[in-house]
């Protein structure tokens, strides 16, 4: 009731909830009391949780921040929220993002932009903006998101809290609506590393029902979040600390960095050579999946469909004119193009090919470095409506956290300071299924 009344009295500021479920929410949590009651509690019984609005919850609304699913009850719940409910969790609502997790900012959502607690006339980063921005505000204790090119990381950075982007594979993707699948990852965002320990520990795991999820044991994530970092060896890519980025961000990077030191790690430089190709390579990969993934949406099978269609060419041009946004239909063009016959090698397989090379960068510096270490973002929040008339610009705040999609790697942004009275964001990267490695160096940090 706390958490609810909280929305109620201050979301109108953030914006930061599409759908708020107060039923649904006071019926989970007696059903948690009573749970506690028997002695039957786990340790996520009772505690309150908002989820993005891109995963199927049973009954409710599951909308991608879209026109094209704003009537759209989902009939079943995706892997991740039966996993939540399970464990007796408490859906407080669905969170605000962008039209189909395409954005940075949350100025692509249907829904209006969900608005940055530190400054409201600021963005909160986006896809995952509305969970960031409710977790940061206060009016949930912790949020899950989903990262397909930065999409927790980045907003994570840009509100001061922490997310986690898991390995590919680690978490399942059933239910969760596909923008481009072979990057889509969830992830949990909360105010710690420990809160997203515990999270994590209920989110990951095989699924039969996700042919990506990977069969390999979830350790218990909180058992290992105090090891000593005693010999820890960080790198940090020359790359990501280039002339785009702030200078106060980079300051608060190396004094994070410092700590670290004292706590007993080692750093030295790296080199990511081709990290300069990750948007390129991201932004014709990324429309490519989306524009296959949105095809399902034609006005015939669920969804928006437009009034009085004359046949069906006009049922599907206008259901699908009318129902996705500029930003969706963008990519949507783009990627069309990108795989249609005579351009497909010169686009999609280049990509392709430029995304092993990412991965080849990737792994020879963690076969020398346990974790690599940058910002997670070129610059502090940025003001609403400042990039909406410049793409290219808005894809250009995603230049440190896309490349690890592109390798399939796990990666956290957590809080390390302020510049001008705005949160500013580590990144720290890890090899394959290091998340408890990553955890470990966030939460002694914390
Ligand atoms: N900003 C990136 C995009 O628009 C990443 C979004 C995401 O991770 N979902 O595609």
């Amino acid at each position: 009731r706390s958490y609810l009344d909280r929305i109620k009295n201050e979301d109108a500021a953030y914006n930061s909830f599409i759908t708020v479920t107060e039923e649904q929410a006071l019926s989970q949590a007696r059903a948690a009391d009573e749970r506690r009651a028997a002695g039957q509690a786990g340790a996520f019984t009772g505690l309150p949780i908002a989820h993005k609005d891109i995963f199927c919850t049973k009954g409710v609304r599951t909308s991608c921040a879209s026109r094209m699913l704003d009537n759209f009850i989902a009939p079943y719940d995706a892997t991740l929220i039966g996993r939540f409910n399970d464990a007796g969790a408490v859906m407080l609502g669905k969170t605000n993002m962008d039209e189909f997790a395409m954005g940075s900012s949350n100025e692509s959502s249907f829904y209006g932009p969900s608005r940055n607690p530190w400054d409201t006339e600021r963005v909160p980063g986006g896809s995952s903006g509305g969970s960031a921005a409710a977790v940061a505000a206060r009016l949930a204790p912790a949020a899950t998101g989903t990262d397909t090119g930065g999409s927790i990381r980045q907003p994570a950075a840009l509100c001061g809290i922490t997310g986690l982007k898991p390995t590919y594979g680690r978490v399942s993707r059933y239910g969760m609506i596909a923008y481009a699948s072979s990057l889509d990852q969830a992830g949990p965002m909360a105010r710690t590393a420990e809160d997203c320990a515990l999270m994590l520990g209920v989110m990951a795991g095989f699924d039969k029902m996700d042919s990506t999820s990977v069969d390999r044991e979830v350790p218990d994530y909180r058992l290992t979040l105090n090891d000593s970092l005693e010999g820890l060896k960080i790198g940090l890519p020359k790359e990501y600390f280039a002339a785009d980025l702030n200078p106060a961000i980079a300051e608060q990077v190396h004094n994070a960095v410092r700590e670290f030191e004292k706590l007993g790690a080692t750093v030295k430089e790296v080199s990511l050579p081709n990290s300069a190709l990750s948007v390129p390579a991201y932004y014709i990969i990324a429309p490519a999946e989306a524009s296959s993934n949105l095809s399902r949406f034609d006005g015939v099978r669920y969804g928006y469909r437009c009034e009085d269609a004359r046949d069906l060419e006009d049922l599907y041009k206008r259901s699908r004119g009318e129902g996705f946004g500029d930003e969706v239909k963008r990519r949507i063009m783009v990627g069309t193009y990108a795989l249609s016959a005579g351009y497909y090698d010169a686009y999609y397989r280049k990509a392709q090919q430029v995304r092993r090379l990412i991965q080849q960068d990737f792994a020879a510096v963690l076969a020398d470095v346990d974790v690599i270490m940058g910002p997670t973002t070129p610059q502090p929040a940025f003001r609403l409506g400042e990039k909406t008339s410049d793409p290219v610009q808005m894809y250009m705040e995603d230049i440190y956290t896309l490349a690890l999609n592109l390798a399939g790697l796990p990666g956290m942004s957590i809080p390390c300071g302020q510049s001008n009275g705005l949160p500013v964001g580590l990144q720290i990267i890890g090899d394959y299924f290091s998340e408890a490695k990553l955890l470990n160096v966030a939460h002694r940090f914390q």
